[in-house]
């Protein structure tokens, strides 16, 4: 929407016009002479504003303004003389120089615009266009202007202000079709284009009134005159419309971008030149061919250009792709390598406490074994949590884990930054430490880590009071490969643990190949084939005073095919640990149970099976009623049975033991006391239980004949016994001086070697069932 203001400005900009239109049909001096100021003026105006306002190319506007500014003063100076003063203004050679000032004002203006427009040409093409335009020029100009003759120009050239006129209009016209030849690419704004158009009929209007002036055309007042101040409010309007439609963005990217590439049509403009010419000239061959022949001049070299710049863009295009394809590259390869690396952190730790994972130090240990010469030192400490499996059981994998994250951060706080602490998984950590230390130092960190492990664990809704066991290996002292002496580590671990847990172990040698063996074992009682591999001896029980026999204690025997006899000594407290104990256990029951049955029946005998019992196998809540099927099965008397349990056990709680104790009382079935005196023997607790027999320890009968001692101890066993009305039984009788020395003491029962060696069912049937 125009403004009203602009709308008032414009129908006073057509009144005035037309007015001095028609003053110049009358070429009325007076009109003419007040009528030209004004619009200069209007144009001055208009042009300083535009310059207040504009924030681009303001030395343009400036400089047009001083130049309508020049022109009016100049026009009021005119009318001052011609209309108040009465001298004839033409006569007065000042007033060309002074409206000269207006050309030079428009020269320097296209001189301003030009320097910034020429930054974003490409100049061999801007230099061919300019010189094409030149020479152009030059020949129209020469051939309409001085008909040819250049001699005509020096003769007349006297004024040197003529020239100058001359000159200026040139290089208006040169600077104005030099510029639109250059917008070969984009557009310039409508604003500039109006500018530009002003200031081109000022420079046409300068050349005709030159040339009337010359050949002494010129009349005052005239239609020049008004074309004069129509030019120059045209000037004017142009800043208007540059103000209104103003973008600085298509102005930066204009200014800045190479703007003579491309369009191969604007040569043809060239051609102008001949209608001009035809038209102010009249045809002459030769003159047209000039004309002509600068046209192809310009369209060969001109094209030469624009496919060398096509070239250079086409590579300065390939480059950039290149740069930008280098710059994905670099950012691809910036991100593999985040990755990467992230990959790598999650492939080198344990995602759970955030510490390495075997994986790592295996790899670390390797290197660092590697690297290392024989004199160098490392330490490895091999640690375990006590229990770990029982609270992972017990309080599920979430409490587990959070136990173990706590116990890595304390260790990882009491070791060295440039220690390796890494989980191998479970429950298992391990830690590195390269360099020298002497024992007591190593002591002092195992017993650091296992103090600071020991504080305890406070989790939501739980307190865990945890422990640890520690194995310390040390390269190359305990070994010098990595499997060896990782597996050291773990060796000592094991011992460690073997003696009662929370505590730390050195690798030794000696119990390296007990552990080796018991793992051995361990992997061997996995796939153990219970009827082939397995089997019953027995070893009479005998009345010692009688003589007579009256139990049998079945103990197991292991024929391995892969290690041969394995003594139970060796794998009951294997298969404990393991748990492999309570299926061996029912084996055995069944197996026992199953035999005293036949015996008896076959020998109408009413003997009694002695069976070693696991604890483990004794707090299973179906213990009893196990023993009670398999009794049923064979069909036993419930005193043909009796049940071993080691002294340690039946000490060890009330609650429990005493409930199964009872049933088995109530079924009627016999409970010894095995390896009784050797244990904490507390004598006093004999009475809460309801036991039938104590089985001296072989250990106090051993050395009975020369060790008064335990000669003493059994006396007050046997006689506390009697007391309580519960059998003896002495273990491991071996020599007659022995069971000489248990029967002076009141030993009711003995077995031992004395009588026999545990033997196989079918000896013992021969040795000593047939003999009943
Ligand atoms: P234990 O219950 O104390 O068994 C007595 C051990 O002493 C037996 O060893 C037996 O052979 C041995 N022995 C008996 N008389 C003499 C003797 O005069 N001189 C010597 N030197 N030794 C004698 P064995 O059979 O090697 O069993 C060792 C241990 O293994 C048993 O000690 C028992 O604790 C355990 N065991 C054996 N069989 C079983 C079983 O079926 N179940 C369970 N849970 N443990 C068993
Ligand atoms: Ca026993």
């Amino acid at each position: 929407m125009i403004k009203k203001y602009t709308l008032h400005l414009y129908i006073l900009l057509g009144v005035y016009l037309i007015l001095y239109f028609i003053s110049t049909i009358f070429q009325s001096k007076f009109f003419g002479d007040i009528l030209s100021p004004i619009g200069t003026l209007i144009s001055f105006f208009i042009l300083i504003y535009v310059y207040k306002k504009s924030e681009r190319f303001k030395g343009v506007w400036l400089t047009l303004s001083l130049g309508s500014l020049i022109w009016s003063i100049t026009d009021i100076l005119w009318a001052i003389c011609e209309l108040l003063i009465r001298i004839n203004p033409e006569n007065i050679t000042i007033f060309d120089f002074f409206y000269l000032g207006t050309n030079i004002c428009i020269v320097t203006a296209g001189y301003i615009y030009m320097k910034k427009f020429i930054k974003g040409v490409n100049l061999v093409q801007f230099f061919i266009d300019v010189s094409a335009i030149s020479i152009s020029c030059f020949i129209i100009f020469g051939l309409l202007f001085l008909h040819g003759s250049f001699n005509l120009f020096i003769k007349n050239a006297n004024n040197i202000i003529e020239f100058i006129y001359i000159i200026t209009d040139l290089l208006i016209i040169n600077c104005i079709l030099s510029g639109l030849f250059s917008v070969r690419k984009g557009k310039l704004t409508k604003g500039v284009y109006i500018t530009i158009l002003g200031t081109a009929i000022y420079a046409v209007v300068d050349l005709v009134y030159v040339y009337e002036y010359f050949y002494n055309l010129y009349v005052p007042n005239s239609i020049i005159d008004f074309m004069y101040a129509t030019s120059l409010l045209i000037i004017a309007f142009g800043g208007l419309t540059v103000l209104k439609y103003s973008n600085f963005e298509w102005a930066d990217e204009f200014y800045s971008k190479t703007k003579n590439i491309g369009s191969e049509k604007k040569g043809l403009y060239l051609l102008l030149t001949i209608p001009v010419y035809v038209i102010f000239g009249g045809f002459d061959f030769s003159k047209i061919l000039v004309l002509l022949y600068i046209f192809v001049a310009y369209e060969i070299l001109s094209n030469y250009v624009q496919k060398a710049i096509n070239n250079e863009t086409l590579l300065t295009y390939e480059k950039d792709i290149n740069l930008i394809l280098e710059e994905k590259i670099k950012e691809r390869t910036k991100e593999l390598l985040l990755k990467n690396q992230e990959l790598e952190y999650i492939s080198n730790h344990d995602p759970i406490t955030n510490v390495y994972n075997r994986r790592y130090l295996n790899k670390r240990l390797q290197c660092i074994i590697n690297e290392k010469k024989l004199d160098n030192q490392v330490t490895i400490l091999y640690i375990d949590v006590d229990g770990f499996k029982t609270i992972n059981d017990t309080y599920g994998h979430d409490i587990g884990d959070y136990v173990l994250i706590e116990i890595s951060d304390r260790l990882k706080k009491t070791v060295k930054e440039n220690n390796i602490l890494a989980r191998l998984g479970g429950d298992e950590f391990v830690i590195i430490i390269e360099g020298k230390l002497s024992k007591e130092e190593i002591k002092n960190i195992c017993e650091k880590l296992i103090n600071s492990c020991k504080e305890t664990i406070y989790s939501d809704n739980y307190l865990f009071n945890v422990t640890i066991s520690i194995g310390v290996a040390m390269f190359p002292h305990d070994a010098i490969s990595r499997n060896v002496i990782m597996k050291n580590a773990d060796i000592a671990m094991y011992d460690a643990k073997s003696k009662g847990k929370n505590r730390y172990s050195f690798f030794d040698s000696h119990v390296s190949n007990e552990i080796l063996e018991k793992g051995e074992i361990e992997l061997l009682l996995r796939n153990v084939d219970y009827d082939k591999e397995f089997e019953l001896y027995y070893q009479p029980q005998i009345d010692i005073n009688t003589n007579k026999l009256i139990g049998v204690e079945a103990l197991i025997r292991w024929h391995s095919p892969i290690m041969g006899n394995i003594p139970p000594n060796k794998f009951i407290k294997i298969a404990e640990e393991t748990g492999s104990i309570e299926k061996i256990g029912q084996w055995v029951m069944n197996t026992a149970a199953k035999q005293i049955g036949i015996w008896n029946e076959k020998f109408d005998s009413n003997i009694r099976m002695s069976i070693n019992i696991s604890p483990n196998q004794l707090v299973s809540i179906d213990f009893a009623s196990d023993l009670e099927k398999i009794m049923k099965k064979y069909g036993l008397k419930s005193d043909w049975i009796d049940i071993e349990i080691t002294e340690n056990i039946a000490m060890k709680g009330e609650g429990i033991f005493k409930q199964i104790f009872l049933t088995l009382d109530n079924m009627g079935i016999s409970i010894s006391i095995d390896d009784f005196g050797t244990g904490y023997s507390s004598l006093s607790y004999i009475q809460k239980f309801s036991f039938n027999r104590l089985k001296i320890a072989k250990e106090l009968i051993d050395n009975i004949t020369i060790d008064l001692n335990k000669r003493h101890i059994v006396k007050a066993i046997v006689m506390l016994s009697e007391g309580l009305n519960i059998l003896t039984i002495a273990e491991g009788v071996e020599t007659e001086d022995q069971l000489n020395i248990v029967k002076e003491i009141g030993c009711n029962q003995v077995q031992g070697y004395v009588y026999s060696k545990p033997v196989t069912a079918d000896r013992f049937e021969k040795e000593f069932l047939l003999q009943i």
